[in-house]
């Protein structure tokens, strides 16, 4: 390993600087460049952070409403929006600052500025008061992760909300109309549901969410048509004008139905595209793929010796633990350290009130792909610490090897299921058994007990038999 390597990383976010706390701890010389003024990217400032923030807030208000039903009301609440807003900044701040701080504990070269690559080894960067500094490197990552894809149908006003602005709560709405039914969509819904806006869902394919298993989405989709106005599947906008109460918007169903509707807002949650323009792609060998996103091997590499791409950039997952995930792994490979033998299981995790979280194989995916499974579901409603929570709504379900009971996939819906998923994760990585998890103890009474129980099902041994069976 010659780790006194020049490295330039492009993109501070959690792929760039996981990449270049790693490489510096490592002995590289590293240069780190992002267009922000702080490091974090999007998951920090406009991403996971903020939107975990306020779904916090979110859970808040709809447990004071649920307490209702224990025989605990509250008044009204009253939402001081700047204060809120101070709050979720407050946090970003916070992080920020202690993410600055590694950054010059490790003497990384920082540099604000737009980098482009003018060759295989050299990059331009362009500051904020229109300097460039050239850079060479022996080295490069490309962590550029991705922005929010517009809709050229809405009209440009600030009526029309991204994810970006719509985490800056510039107000709350009487009602908003969130076209896109995936993660983004559904989570910010929620938040702005439970300030008090009336939320309208549009999603164009036939259900909500296409990852998880469907009887796992199902239930989701049945908690928040409770919380939301509507959810409308099947449907597309097709229209829209900005009128002097909102925006007027055409709706049209799968029969060709049209819809016209005045919402006051208007979010875009339609996916994400890859920030590669102005990233001088063409001065190297990279190749792209047909929506913009690096084309790189196992190992991250793209076509170009030398340089690799990580993080949304590089393609699906679009998540954070990913992104970093990958700057690890590329760091070992370039400095020569042995990698894992096997790809990790990347969970994914809906952060709405009631959670759905999944890793691994999923019984749909078995099903498509003639892979033999057996699976047990296990109900909240027979788990005593959900019902303390007044939270019988979820299922907890483990997707087994028939032949070994081998753990292959875990998907959980219920209070906390992003928490509860790490679990599933270490049991499907470590190549656990279902008979070992039934046999680990788990704290009583709590939520965990439903992966050993529903672990113990697959066993033989669970104290509650739901159903199992073989797909
Ligand atoms: C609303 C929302 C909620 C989310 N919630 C979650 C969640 O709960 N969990 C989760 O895992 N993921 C979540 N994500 C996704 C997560 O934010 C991304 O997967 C993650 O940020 C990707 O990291 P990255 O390092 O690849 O890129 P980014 O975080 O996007 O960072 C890229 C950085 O590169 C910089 N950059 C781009 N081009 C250049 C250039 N030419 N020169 C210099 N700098 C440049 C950008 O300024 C940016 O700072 C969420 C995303 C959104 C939008």
């Amino acid at each position: 390993m010659n780790s006194s390597q020049r490295l330039l990383v492009i993109g501070a976010g959690p792929g760039g600087y996981s990449a270049a706390f790693n490489a510096a701890d490592r002995g590289f010389n590293v240069t780190l460049v992002d267009r922000d003024p702080f490091l974090g990217g999007t998951c920090l400032s406009k991403g996971c952070i903020p939107s975990k923030a306020l779904l916090h807030t979110a859970e808040v208000l709809r447990e004071a409403q649920e307490a209702a039903k224990m025989g605990i009301t509250f008044s009204q609440p009253h939402i001081d929006l700047d204060k809120l807003r101070t709050w979720k900044n407050n946090i970003l701040s916070r992080l920020t600052s202690g993410l600055d701080q590694l950054c010059k504990q490790r003497k990384i070269n920082f540099i604000r500025g737009t980098a482009k690559l003018t060759g295989s080894h050299e990059a331009a960067i362009t500051t904020p008061d229109g300097s460039t500094i050239q850079i060479a490197f022996d080295l490069a990552i490309l962590a550029t992760g991705t922005t929010p894809v517009t809709l050229p149908l809405l009209p440009s006003s600030p009526r029309v909300w991204d994810s970006t602005s719509a985490l800056s709560l510039p107000c709350i709405p009487p009602s908003l109309l969130v076209i896109g039914g995936g993660y983004i969509g559904l989570e910010l819904g929620s938040v702005y549901s439970a300030l008090g806006t009336k939320v309208t869902v549009v999603e164009s394919l036939p259900q909500l969410l296409n990852g998880p298993d469907r009887d796992l989405a199902d239930i989701l989709a049945r908690c928040l048509k409770k919380e939301f106005h509507s959810i409308l599947t099947g449907t597309r906008a097709i229209r829209a004008e900005e009128v002097p109460e909102g925006i007027r918007v055409v709706l049209s169903n799968s029969q060709g139905k049209e819809l016209s509707e005045t919402y006051s807002h208007v979010l875009a949650a339609v996916g994400r595209r890859p920030q590669t323009c102005g990233l001088g792609l063409e001065n190297t060998a990279i190749k792209t793929d047909a929506r913009g996103f690096i084309l790189v091997d196992k190992n991250n590499r793209t076509h170009e010796e030398g340089i690799f791409a990580i993080g949304d950039v590089a393609g699906n997952p679009l998540l954070a633990h990913k992104a970093s995930f990958e700057a690890g792994k590329v760091i070992r490979i370039m400095a020569g350290l042995p990698c894992a033998p096997e790809e990790p299981t990347i969970p994914s995790v809906i952060f709405t009130r009631t959670q759905l979280a999944w890793a691994g194989l999923t019984e749909q995916s078995a099903k498509q792909n003639n892979i033999p499974v057996t699976v047990s579901r296990f109900p909240w409603a027979a788990n005593g610490r959900a019902l303390t929570m007044n939270r019988p709504e979820g299922v907890t379900k483990i997707i087994a090897d028939p032949d070994n009971r081998r753990i292959l996939g875990v998907g959980i819906i219920g209070a906390g299921a992003g928490e509860l998923i790490a679990e599933g994760v270490l049991a499907i990585d470590t190549k656990m058994t279902a008979d070992q998890l039934a046999l680990a103890v788990h704290p009583h009474p709590t939520t965990a007990e439903t992966l050993m129980e529903a672990a113990g099902n697959l066993w033989g041994a669970a104290t509650v038999k739901p159903k199992t069976g073989r797909a």
